[in-house]
């Protein structure tokens, strides 16, 4: 247990005492079906979105309680994983004053969200083995640097951290540690949800856009002490997560045979396709993933990523990123999409 340790030295100022705004759909949570309401400017005719959904999500939260074995007081949702970390950096980081620390190469989210907050970004690149330097990003930080972002498993690299070194971090960094788990479900690795408690300073967030396969209904989850939670809820937007939204991830989540079958057979397909690329002539190195993609080394990435869109199949090229030099980044698709990637793979060799 990390002691001395007070939440509110990290909070802004101006978040610290803030009146959340208090909407309609907040001042009445106990609904029975001969209840009337009106008290929001609703349009009273029903077709199912007519009504201001729950700001507090609480059937979707109850559901991931129960998956996850949390309690719903630890669980925040956003729009996104993108709108939660967005909210970290308003609730911590004072802008033009206050930094946060990356560790590249590393999701590129975390630096454009900074310098919308005009929040400085110091980064410490990872080791070649696409480690964390766990002494220098230490000695980097200072008494403004407010949140250490750790993606583990990381985008673009698929790598996981190595526990002894979250766990490190986790114990000396002054300030917020936010744990990127996006790809925590494709991962031999255990996420650090059930060390939750012990870490007053850890933020983890996943998402139900890769694993779980909503993409398109945004939904981003974030696990934190309660008294983290309850700064991210004073400032969050009222009706964040919208209706629709809720009720297809409740859908989802209540059918984690299929969830599981899904990931089940991405990562026996991840098997397959690193095999099949590292006989390519032009793959230098198909890194270890942890993820749902990997991470290729070739001899000319550029070359090889026009050539491949020529042929309809478009990667990610991550060449321009710190020790990506020639890499290319490819998600896992279904057994026929990966067939196809080989064989048109195959066919590039001769040229
Ligand atoms: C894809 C991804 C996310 C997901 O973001 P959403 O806004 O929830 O879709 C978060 N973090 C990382 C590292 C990712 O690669």
């Amino acid at each position: 247990m990390k002691t001395n340790f007070n939440i509110n030295n990290l909070v802004r100022d101006n978040i610290k005492n803030i009146q959340p705004y208090s909407s309609a759909r907040d001042e009445f949570t106990e609904i029975t079906s001969d209840m009337v309401f009106l008290d929001a400017n609703e349009n009273p005719f029903e077709n199912g979105v007519n009504r201001y959904p729950d700001p507090q999500q609480q059937t979707v939260k109850s559901k991931l309680s129960e998956i996850k074995n949390i309690s719903t007081e630890n669980i925040l949702l956003g729009n996104g994983s993108d709108e939660v970390l967005d909210l970290v950096f308003r609730a911590f980081c004072e802008p033009n004053k206050d930094n946060i620390i990356i560790l590249p190469p590393t999701y590129g989210m975390y630096k454009v969200l900074a310098n919308i907050n005009a929040v400085e970004v110091k980064e410490v690149q990872l080791t070649t083995g696409f480690q964390p330097k766990t002494q220098t990003i230490l000695l980097a930080a200072n008494q403004n640097s407010k949140v250490l972002f750790l993606c583990s498993p990381n985008n673009p690299t698929g790598s996981s951290f190595s526990k002894v070194q979250i766990e490190k971090l986790l114990k000396q960094f002054k300030g917020i540690i936010v744990l990127d788990e996006a790809y925590i479900d494709f991962s031999k690795q255990e996420s650090w949800l059930n060390r939750l408690e012990e870490f007053p300073n850890l933020i983890i967030t996943q998402t139900l856009s890769k694993a779980y396969g909503m993409a398109g209904i945004r939904l981003g989850i974030c696990y934190a002490s309660k008294e983290i939670i309850n700064v991210l809820n004073s400032i969050k937007p009222p009706y964040n997560v919208n209706e629709l939204t809720q009720q297809k991830a409740l859908e989802r989540l209540s059918d984690s045979n299929r969830i599981q079958n899904e990931i089940k057979q991405i990562k026996s397909e991840k098997v397959k396709l690193q095999k099949e690329l590292e006989v390519i002539d032009f793959v230098q190195k198909a890194y270890k993933s942890d993820a749902n993609f990997l991470l290729i080394k070739v001899d000319d990435a550029t070359k090889r990523y026009h050539q491949l869109v020529n042929k309809g199949i478009v990667i990610r090229n991550r060449t321009k990123e710190p020790l990506c030099e020639n890499c290319l980044r490819i998600t896992v698709g279904r057994e026929e999409e990966n067939e196809k990637l080989i064989s048109v793979l195959k066919l590039l060799q001769i040229f």
